[in-house]
This record gives C-alpha cells, sequence and structure tokens, in this order.
C-alpha cells in the first residue's frame, strides 16, 4: 500500500511516528510518504531554516526532545550564545548547536545548487526514518502574517509574539509563482490513500494546497483523502492554531475545520475526516456537508495512542 500524508511539524510528526508503527504491523510492503510545509522556512543568519521537515525528521530518528517538544535532544546552545553576543540574527529565537548543524548541511547543499527536496533526500538518509519526506516545494514559500500596521515573517509572529499580535491575514508568498517539489504530484496521483494529518490547517496544511498542481492532484487522485482533526472538544490540543483559524474566519471546532477544507465531491479536500469522541455529536453535520465522518479517540498521547489513530484513518479509507 501506497500512503501519502500532507503533514505540518510537530502534530504532523506525531501521527507519523503513529503510522509507521501500525504500518509496520501490517503484512505486506507498504510506503509512506509526507508532502511536508515549508511555509515556515526562512533564512536566518545565513542559514537556511526548515521546522517542520526538521521536526519530523528528528521524531521519526528518535532524536527529538520529548521534554521540551521540539528540536534535537541532548541539545546545546553555545553558537547561538556567540551569535546573540555578536547581535546577530534574533535574540528571540534560539538555534540549537546540533540543529545548526542540521541547517548547515542544507544549506551548502542549497548553496551549491541542489534543491531542497534532493537536500532533504541526502540529509535524511543519515536515518532510517521508514518515511520519505518531500517538501511541498523546491521553491522559497514564507508565509507572511499581516497584522494591523505591517507584516512579518510567520516565524516571527508565532515565536516572537506567541501568536498574540491578531492576525488580519495569511500570505503564502510566491505560493503562486512556485511548483510542486520533484514526486509531490506523483506522491498524489500513485497514493493508494492520502491522509491529513492533524496539523494546522492555515499555516500547516494551507501553504501545501496553495502551492499550483496541488489541489487539482488531490481531486483527481484515485485514492480516498481521509483527514484527522487537529481541533478536540473546540480547543487545539498543544500551540496556538486557533489564533490562525480566527484570522481566516473559521471557528475553532472540528466540524467547522472539516468545512473549511471543504468535501472532495465539492472541490473541497477530503472524503473523509476523523473528529475526537468528545465531538461525537459533530458527525451528523459534517455527513451533511458532503463528508463521510466519525469519532474515535484523538488524543496522541504516546506511539500506541498515535498509530491507533492511523488505524482509524485507514480503516475510514477502506470504508470509502
Ligand atoms: P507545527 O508545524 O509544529 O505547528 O505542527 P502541525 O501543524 O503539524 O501540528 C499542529 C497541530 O497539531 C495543532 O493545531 C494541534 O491542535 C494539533 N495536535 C497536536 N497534538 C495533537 C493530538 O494529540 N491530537 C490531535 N488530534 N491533534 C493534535
Ligand atoms: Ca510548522
Amino acid at each position: 500500500m501506497k500512503i501519502t500524508v500532507l503533514s505540518g511539524g510537530v502534530g504532523g510528526a506525531r501521527f507519523l511516528r503513529g503510522l509507521r508503527e501500525h504500518v509496520r504491523a501490517l503484512p505486506g510492503d507498504h510506503e509512506i510518504t509526507a508532502i511536508v510545509n515549508v511555509g515556515d522556512d526562512m533564512w536566518l543568519t545565513g542559514l537556511r531554516i526548515a521546522p517542520d521537515l526538521d521536526s519530523i525528521m528528528y521524531t521519526l530518528a528518535g532524536e527529538n526532545d520529548e521534554v521540551r517538544g521540539w528540536g534535537r535532544t541532548g541539545e546545546s546552545e553555545r553558537v547561538s550564545g556567540e551569535l546573540k553576543a555578536y547581535g546577530v540574527g534574533w535574540d528571540w529565537f534560539t538555534l540549537g548547536d546540533l540543529d545548526i548543524g542540521t541547517h548547515l548541511a542544507r544549506t551548502s547543499y542549497l548553496r551549491s545548487g541542489i534543491p531542497l527536496s534532493e537536500a532533504t533526500a541526502r540529509i535524511t538518509a543519515r536515518w532510517p526514518l521508514g518515511v520519505t519526506l518531500l517538501p511541498a516545494t523546491d521553491d522559497e514559500v514564507e508565509t507572511q502574517v499581516h497584522v494591523d500596521g505591517g507584516s512579518m515573517h510567520f516565524q516571527e509572529w508565532w515565536t516572537r509574539h506567541r501568536a498574540a499580535l491578531p492576525a488580519l491575514s495569511f500570505e503564502y508568498r510566491n505560493a503562486l509563482q512556485a511548483s510542486p517539489a520533484p514526486g509531490v504530484l506523483d506522491a498524489i496521483s500513485g497514493a493508494d490513500v492520502i491522509l491529513v494529518a492533524p496539523s494546522n490547517p492555515v499555516v500547516s496544511i494551507g501553504p501545501i494546497l496553495a502551492i499550483p498542481g496541488v489541489r487539482e492532484a488531490l481531486l483527481a487522485a484515485t485514492a480516498p483523502v481521509v483527514g484527522v482533526s487537529p481541533i478536540i472538544g473546540g480547543a487545539v490540543v498543544r500551540g496556538m492554531a486557533d489564533a490562525c483559524l480566527a484570522a481566516i474566519g473559521v471557528a475553532t471546532a472540528a466540524d467547522a475545520v472539516a468545512v473549511h477544507y471543504g468535501p472532495r465531491s465539492r472541490g473541497g479536500l477530503l472524503d473523509a475526516w476523523l473528529v475526537d469522541d468528545a465531538d461525537a455529536a459533530l458527525v451528523p453535520s459534517i455527513e451533511e456537508a458532503g463528508i463521510a465522518a466519525g469519532a474515535v479517540p484523538l488524543w496522541m498521547r504516546d506511539l500506541d495512542t498515535s498509530a491507533a489513530i492511523a488505524a482509524q484513518a485507514l480503516a475510514a479509507a477502506a470504508r470509502l
């Protein structure tokens, strides 16, 4: 079975780790490909940073910091300390030393003309991830947040301002001039199942869908498309995605996100949508909107609960 997953960073990484675990126990050969958001990527102190690709790589490699929730385990911050002493970079944004190693490797490839997709393939080859990571695009498509009086990179809004400055809109800068990275359209058209991870709909999944050709490929795909809600009981599970949803006029509710993605039968993204048991009452209204829906436990507390969610997503796909 070929499984293709649209994914952001931390939420997507946990889901992919559960999916890999579930699929390992299935008979037969299976391939998992993740199409990963690059909207959070940026240049900082001469380095190309790709937070969502790296979150997934570290998590699948077992190299992530479980306590902090992001970055490498066993990390130190000596280089960032030096950069701060020089007054270079963002003093509110700390890059770990091991993490800087990843950024240096990526940047050196990019500087020698190797595109991000190939750089990612070479970097991830270090670990047996069991998942192929494809950046949504090789082009630099960065999410810009418009606020009262100006705009800033998503990372500044999210990390420096903790998403507390009211966002007026999000712009996926340069998206319309971008093309899907090699392998992305094939991963969609050749999939047996397409899953949408419980990732931020606005700044993780949104920038992937904004790349010309991706939505068309998803509409034309023969595989069913099943999404997992990142919203449980009217709240985001981790992070500040509610601030993003508010800015685009979507309620922080599992049914509202499903309707925002829309049914594939009417030009949207989804054939089916999984909500948490706590949101079981929303199932009829989601089905009325033309999306098959089911309620199952959606808290990714550990590997087992994440694997169970992945199993439910594949079961929902099989029912379609
Ligand atoms: P980011 O790029 O690091 O922000 O990560 P993603 O966009 O992939 O995922 C962030 C989203 O994951 C948030 O909006 C959370 O609501 C969602 N999320 C985090 N943990 C869980 C969980 O245990 N269950 C579900 N259903 N969603 C979760
Ligand atoms: Ca992200």
